[in-house]
């Protein structure tokens, strides 16, 4: 499901160039089956983005009615701050960033962008204002130039190349023989994980939307590539509405709330000195994780000596 991100918003703005075969056609049924539930109410109006603030009010959610995954969750994302969330796996975190790009409607509750209610808008409108950075990251069948230029189609050559740099992939683009004509996708060259994310940064940033979400964007991407990317998307998001849903909780720190999600509710709530004050569930989370890098650090050092 998470995969079908980049092509479910394709086909809100390009069918054109899907029946040109630039995608499966197997997956485009499938696409178009996942798409067909959520459609733009009759005289549904573009949303107007203001100051970007989000707000989730009471919202209920599940996928199968019979196993409920977000209950009466209310979070505020003030203009232009970061809320990050955290939790265990399979605790609802990427289900929220799946109900504020309107991939599902809520069953309960409402979702506010400005003091719009995102299920009463043009879904075009929807997704132009938010720029998401998956989990995982599936490419158009077609050049890494086009995959990123994909951001904002009207950006110069120059402009692709300068959000390479910062998502810290020009380097390993320039290694192809092709260079940003190589061929990527299901039937050109295979990316790493890592490889895929950061093409994938590379067009959130290109794209500069008003709203950011990042869904542990940067999970794929060994420790030193992870560092440099988090500063690049430090920069994206300053003075960006982001919410950032994070495993590694070095990333959260700076956050203006953090919330801790478990089990589709609000375990606790706060900043990082707050939480770790409260001694609960995320000083226990810093704790464990704290420990696991000593160690990593500690192995580290035994290794270089022996
Ligand atoms: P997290 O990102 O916190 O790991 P998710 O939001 O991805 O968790 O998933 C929350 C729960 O919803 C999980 O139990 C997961 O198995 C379930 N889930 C996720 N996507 C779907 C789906 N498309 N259909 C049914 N269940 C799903
Ligand atoms: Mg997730």
């Amino acid at each position: 499901m998470i995969q079908l991100y980049m092509p479910l918003n394709f086909i809100g703005s390009s069918y054109r160039e899907i029946k040109q075969g630039l995608i499966d056609v197997e997956q485009m049924f499938t696409l178009l089956k996942v798409n067909a539930e959520i459609k733009d109410k009759p005289g549904a109006k573009p949303l107007h983005v203001g100051p970007a603030e989000v707000v989730f009010e009471n919202v209920s959610f599940a996928y199968d009615p019979a196993r409920p995954i977000l209950k009466n969750l209310s979070l505020r994302v003030p203009p232009g701050k970061t809320v990050a969330i955290v939790g265990p796996s399979g605790a609802g975190k990427s289900t929220i960033s799946r109900l504020l790009y309107r991939f599902y409607d809520v069953n309960g509750g409402r979702i506010l962008i400005d003091g719009q209610d995102i299920s009463q808008v043009t879904q075009t409108s929807l997704r132009a204002a938010i720029g998401m950075v998956p989990q995982d990251t599936v490419l158009f069948n077609d050049t890494i130039r086009y995959n990123i230029r994909y951001g904002r189609p009207d950006a110069t050559d120059e402009e692709v190349v300068a959000a390479a740099r910062m998502a810290q992939i020009n380097d390993f683009v320039m290694s192809l023989p092709k260079g940003y004509d190589a061929l990527v996708g299901e039937r050109g060259l295979k990316l790493s994980g890592g490889e895929k994310q950061r093409v994938s940064i590379a067009r959130t940033i290109l794209k500069g939307p008003p709203i950011l979400i990042l869904d542990e964007a940067t999970s794929a991407l060994d420790s030193f590539t992870e560092h440099q990317i988090q500063a690049a998307l430090r920069k994206v998001s300053e003075n960006r509405t982001t919410l950032v849903i994070a495993h590694r909780l070095s990333t959260v720190v700076d956050a203006d709330e953090i919330i801790v999600l478990e089990r589709g509710q609000v375990a606790e709530r706060g900043t990082h000195d707050e939480l770790l004050a409260e001694n609960g569930i995320y000083a226990a989370m810093w704790n464990r994780q704290r420990q696991v890098d000593q160690a990593r650090e500690i192995l580290k050092e035994a290794e270089k000596e022996g």
